[in-house]
């Protein structure tokens, strides 16, 4: 007889502890409560009082809470990853102050924001340090991650620690349940081979940023998705129509019809959406006038314009990214 592990509730980990899928509600999949580089807290350029971070902040998830009523919850999604700023004891705070569900990552934004630590560490030590976050916390906190965060370096290329990165997470997902999400589509062969290896269903990764303006003519979106990977809608906002946009800004229209194609095509299960903003970004300016908000203000309109229903967002902000948070071990 195989071994068959007894049955959990199906639950989803917030920083304030596991949920039921079905509390979920609205899913922004892709946000940041404030995102930066590895010592940006200790340049005094950048410093921030806590009253300022909470300033920032907390308006942004009120009004996020308060678009999302009518979906009875607002989760929202922290990419951050371990040496980018995440503060899990603020996000604790965040959450029981405005009634958001957080969901914290552990994995790194990319091999290279992991400090040397972390760098010289094996997929082992990774891997260990990966499901200790997701299954005891995020160091004395007691906030589990519930997502795994991993990503391509700089130069479109995957390195030899993003692939080591990879790995661990792989392991760690298939152990602990937990979803994965990259930081970028690009070269994407490389983390399906790896996925295949590990025996990682492809629909437990979220393939990131395959939207964004610098990717595009790199990344091989529809293929991942032929793959049974699921494609990262997760800039929608960054457009070049802002008056100082970022470099990975995309003209607004063509980013919708990238996405609107998917949605044409019959591939809906195949995307997940959301806008990336900083509530608060750590040592840089961040994107003036961005927030998670946008997708309420600007992108269901434009949706709503171009014949898309309420099903088939309640499809792509409920139901799928209820289900892909959902921890579903495969040991
Ligand atoms: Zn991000």
């Amino acid at each position: 007889m195989p071994y068959v592990s007894p049955r959990i509730a199906p639950r989803i980990n917030t920083v304030l502890g596991p949920i039921a899928p079905e509390e979920a509600g609205f899913v922004a999949i892709h946000e940041h409560i404030g995102y930066g580089m590895p010592g940006s807290e200790l340049d005094p350029q950048w410093w921030k009082t806590p009253e300022q971070r909470y300033e920032e902040t907390v308006p942004k998830l009120r009004m996020f809470h308060q678009n999302t009523l009518r979906w009875g919850g607002a989760t929202f999604v922290d990419a951050t990853g371990i040496c980018n700023g995440r503060d899990v004891s603020y996000y604790q705070s965040l959450s029981e102050k405005t009634g958001v569900h957080i969901v914290a990552s552990t994995g790194f934004v990319g091999g290279d924001t992991a400090l040397p630590f972390f760098e010289r560490a094996d997929v082992d030590y990774l891997y260990r340090q990966f499901v200790h976050e997701i299954t005891v916390g995020v160091g004395r906190t007691g906030g589990k991650a519930g997502i795994i965060k991993v990503g391509v370096s700089r130069g479109f290329r995957m390195k030899e620690l993003d692939l080591r990165i990879y790995r661990a997470a792989a392991r760690a997902a298939l152990e602990t349940g937990v979803p994965i999400f990259t930081h970028l589509a690009v070269d994407a062969e490389p983390a399906v081979e790896i996925f295949a290896e590990e025996g990682l269903p492809l629909d437990r990764v979220l393939f990131g940023h395959a939207d964004d303006g610098v990717s595009q003519g790199k990344v091989r979106d529809r293929w991942i998705a032929e793959q049974g990977g699921r494609i990262g809608f997760d800039t929608f906002g960054y457009d070049l129509e802002l008056p100082d946009p970022p470099f990975w800004g995309r003209p607004r229209q063509e980013r919708l019809e990238h996405f609107l194609g998917y949605l044409r095509d019959g591939l809906v299960d195949s995307v997940l959406a959301s806008a990336d903003a900083n509530c608060s970004p750590l040592g840089w300016p961040g994107v003036k006038g961005h927030t998670v908000n946008y997708l309420f203000d600007t992108l269901f309109p434009a949706l709503r314009q171009h014949g898309v229903d309420d099903a088939t967002i309640d499809r792509i902000f409920v139901e799928l990214p209820a289900a892909f948070l959902t921890l579903q071990p495969q040991n």
